[in-house]
């Protein structure tokens, strides 16, 4: 018996770049910094995720949340570096 490896690798993964999953780790990740902004490539590490995906993602979760969530410039809270960030806005404040 057995012999059909590959099968079970690979069915599901495959076009996934935002994920719902992905979504809320990173919108959690947000809130939980706050007030502190991570740049995406320091949110990728972070979260063990391409940058692109962070991105991506990014636009899904202000898109969403559009209340709660938007892309302003900011600095860096790990490296410095300056640029269209994932900020969470407290509602109502
Ligand atoms: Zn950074």
């Amino acid at each position: 018996m057995g012999g059909d490896l590959g099968q079970a690798v690979g069915g599901r993964a495959r076009h996934q770049v935002t994920t719902p999953d992905l979504r809320r780790q990173l919108a959690d990740l947000i809130k939980t910094e706050h007030p502190f902004v991570y740049c995406w490539r320091c949110l990728a590490a972070k979260l063990r995720v391409s940058e692109a995906r962070i991105r991506d993602t990014a636009q899904m979760v202000v898109f969403g949340q559009r209340q709660d969530f938007e892309l302003a410039r900011r600095e860096c809270a790990a490296c410095g570096a300056s640029d269209q960030l994932l900020v969470y806005t407290k509602p109502g404040a």
